[in-house]
Parts: structure tokens; C-alpha cells; sequence
């Protein structure tokens, strides 16, 4: 390719500090160096955990940093030792690596990975690397991708080859948000079929996860929402009945028990809020309930009486809901061309990379479930 080996100019939405409008920005995206891929990114979604570090966690070395990492684009080009992959095929950046060779890569038991971001620089959520500047500017990459760039340039283990069929604009969003909520039902709660589920919190996550936990056979799923404007969208995934906690005076956790003869067998946390994290394991019957955080926040500590755990009740996390990342997005990206899966049903909103803070604004305000924004001309 004619822009092989050069500094690509190109457009991205730069984060200059928290809680400022994203501004769009000529950049400069170095050549991957070894072991890199550089990438054009066709459509990327905006998930909730960019509003997050924008709006919650706002960690002063975070700053200024591209957003996204719900992307899916074209390879431009390769660094040097790049066998995997080669120009033009078809990638979905990974949030979450996989090297394959770290003793989290080689257990069956996680999908946490040890060589990316998430072992060294969580807190800051961004890579120590980055192939970015503007305005003379070091520019970091918000969890190792920013996917709001035409260009980016990432590490060949957060990188995955996909089905060349695959239309851009949809399986974007399982680079994020619907292989998180999808996963953390059937990966990590391991939702058993018959079973009563409960999830909090309806975006793309939570709908993700009443996706997931229908597809394993839950008998009841109560999806639980304080916007009732999300309950008609959790029907077409799977959900048969609707809480929402401002209509009652009760605290959640008990009218969900009380509604469910003692509790529910599985909860998934998709809101990213401690009180909720409660509420989501103490709504979960006794002896065997499993309740799983998914919401991502770092700000405070989640408590709940010990009583609660010692009798039987299980808490877990789930990181992009549990999926080895390179194994996983392709399989998820096959299951939606086989129609196994939906994602279409998710988009709300089309714009185009111009449009991000009109995005992160419905976002803000519950107005969309995912917004889908083009960013490249394929
Ligand atoms: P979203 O903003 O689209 O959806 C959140 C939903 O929660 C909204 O519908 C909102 O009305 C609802 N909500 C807010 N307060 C509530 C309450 N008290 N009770 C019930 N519902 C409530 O967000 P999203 O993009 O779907 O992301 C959801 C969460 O998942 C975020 O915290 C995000 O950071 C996190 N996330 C985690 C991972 C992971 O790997 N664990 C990955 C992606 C996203
Ligand atoms: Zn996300």
C-alpha cells in the first residue's frame, strides 16, 4: 500500500482532559513497528466504559487519550515478524489481549491476559505504547485500541483476524459490549437452562446478557431498569418480565426474591454501580445463587454482610465476559453471520465519527442503546 512504512495523517476525537467535549483532531499514526498492525477503522460503537473514563474515573494520567474499543476495521499494514495478518484483511481490536504464552493464556480458567494493559496500567486504561501524536503531543490509546481514529496501531496479540463476509458497521460491537454481556451469562455465570436470571441495567451490555442467558435455556429472565423506555428493546432479546426499582418502595433485592419464592439462581450486574452490585447478589437465592459484576467502575468498594456469601451465594467478575479474546470474537462474529446471535437490534443510531459527542451525549441522557459511528470509507 501506498501509505505502508509512512506517518498517516488522519482524523481522530482526541480527549484532551475529562469532562471536555471530544475534539476532532488531525493526528499523526506512526508505522507499526514489530510485532504491530496498523489498522483503519471502518465503524466503531461507544460503550458506556468511554463515558466512564471521560466522565467517572477521569484518572489524571489517562489524558489526553483517543476513546473506543469497540471498533472494526482493515489491516493498512504490518510491523515487521506480523505473520498472522496482512493488508487487507478484516480485524476487530481487542481490549483484552491474548498472547498465548503467559500462564493466564495457558489456563483454561481465565481469559485475563498478562501481557496487555489490563496486568500493568488498568487504573490509567491505556497502553504504555502508543503510535499516536498531535500537536506534538504524546496521545495515549485508551485500552491499548482507540477506535475513535481512522487509524490506530496495535500489538498483534489484541488483534482478530475475522470472516471476511463480515459487514463492519454491525460486528463492531463484539469488540465490546455484546461478547461482555453475552459472555458473562454463558461463560461466567454459566446460566443452566430452567433457570431464574436477573439482569441490571438494559444498554447494550445488559440486553447482551439477556441474549445470553436465553440462549442457554433461562425459563425466567427479569430484565431490571430505573428507564422504562429500555423494557420494550429487552423483550426482543429474551427477557419476560420488567422491574423497575423507582416503582417500588421495597429495596430491589426483595422484591425480586419475593417475586422469585426466595431468589433468583443467577444476577449480572450491567450498570456499573456498587449499590446495584449489592442488590444484584443479594437478590440471588441462598444456597446457590451466582450473581456477576460486569459494570465497570473502580471508584468504591462493593460491601454486602458476610452472612450473605457464607450462605451460599456466589460473587464473580467477568472481563469481557470471560472469552479468550483472539478465540472468541471470530467464533461470535461466525454466530452472527449464522444468524445464532443478533447484534442489528442493538444499533440505535448511525453517525458518523464527527457526530461522537452528539453519540456520548445520548449516551448520558438513556436516549440509545449502542451508537454506531462510521469513522473510514471501507
Ligand atoms: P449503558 O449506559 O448503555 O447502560 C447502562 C444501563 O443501566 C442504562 O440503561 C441505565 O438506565 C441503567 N441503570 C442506571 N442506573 C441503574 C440502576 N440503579 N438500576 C438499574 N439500572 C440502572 O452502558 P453499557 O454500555 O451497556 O455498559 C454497562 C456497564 O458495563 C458499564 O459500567 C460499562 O463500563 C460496563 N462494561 C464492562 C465491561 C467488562 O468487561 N466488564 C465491558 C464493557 C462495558
Ligand atoms: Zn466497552
Amino acid at each position: 500500500m501506498a501509505t505502508a512504512g509512512k506517518v498517516i495523517k488522519c482524523k481522530a476525537a482526541v480527549a484532551w482532559e475529562p469532562n471536555k467535549p471530544l475534539v476532532i483532531e488531525e493526528i499523526e499514526v506512526a508505522p507499526p513497528q514489530a510485532n504491530e498492525v496498523r489498522i483503519k477503522i471502518v465503524a466503531t460503537g461507544v460503550c458506556h466504559t468511554d463515558l466512564y473514563h471521560l466522565f467517572e474515573g477521569k484518572h489524571k494520567d489517562g489524558f489526553p487519550a483517543v476513546l473506543g474499543h469497540e471498533g472494526a476495521g482493515i489491516v493498512e499494514s504490518v510491523g515487521p515478524g506480523v505473520t498472522e495478518f496482512k493488508t487487507g484483511d478484516k480485524v476487530i481490536p481487542l481490549f483484552i489481549s491474548q498472547c498465548g504464552e503467559c500462564r493466564f493464556c495457558k489456563s483454561p480458567k481465565t481469559n485475563f491476559c498478562n501481557e496487555g494493559w489490563t496486568s500493568t496500567r488498568q487504573d490509567v486504561m491505556s497502553s504504555e505504547d502508543s503510535r499516536f501524536t498531535c500537536k506534538g503531543q504524546k496521545i495515549l490509546q485508551f485500552m491499548g485500541t482507540s477506535t475513535f481514529s481512522q487509524y490506530t496501531v496495535i500489538n498483534q496479540i489484541a488483534v482478530a483476524k475475522i470472516n471476511s463476509s463480515a459487514p463492519l458497521d454491525k460486528v463492531c460491537l463484539l469488540g465490546c459490549g455484546v461478547c461482555t454481556g453475552y459472555g458473562a451469562a454463558v461463560n461466567t455465570a454459566k446460566v443452566e437452562p430452567g433457570s431464574t436470571c436477573a439482569v441490571f441495567g438494559l444498554g447494550a451490555v445488559g440486553l447482551a446478557a439477556v441474549m445470553g442467558c436465553k440462549s442457554a435455556g433461562a425459563r425466567r429472565i427479569i430484565a431490571v431498569d430505573i428507564n422504562p423506555d429500555k423494557f420494550e428493546k429487552a423483550k426482543v432479546f429474551g427477557a419476560t418480565e420488567f422491574v423497575n426499582p423507582k416503582d417500588h418502595s421495597q429495596p430491589i433485592s426483595q422484591v425480586l426474591s419475593q417475586m422469585t419464592s426466595g431468589g433468583v439462581d443467577y444476577s449480572l450486574e450491567c450498570v456499573g454501580n456498587v449499590g446495584v452490585m449489592r442488590s444484584a447478589l443479594e437478590c440471588c437465592i441462598k444456597g446457590w445463587g451466582v450473581s456477576v459484576i460486569v459494570g465497570w467502575t473502580d471508584m468504591d468498594n462493593v460491601a454486602t454482610r458476610p452472612i450473605n456469601l457464607i450462605g451460599g451465594r456466589t460473587w464473580k467478575g467477568s472481563l469481557f465476559g470471560g472469552f479468550k479474546s483472539k478465540d472468541g470474537v471470530p467464533q461470535m462474529v461466525n454466530a452472527y453471520m449464522d444468524k445464532k446471535i443478533k447484534l442489528d437490534e442493538f444499533i440505535t443510531h448511525n453517525m458518523a465519527l464527527d457526530e461522537v459527542n452528539d453519540a456520548i451525549e445520548l449516551m448520558k441522557h438513556g436516549q440509545c442503546i449502542r451508537s454506531v459511528l462510521s469513522v473510514s470509507l471501507q
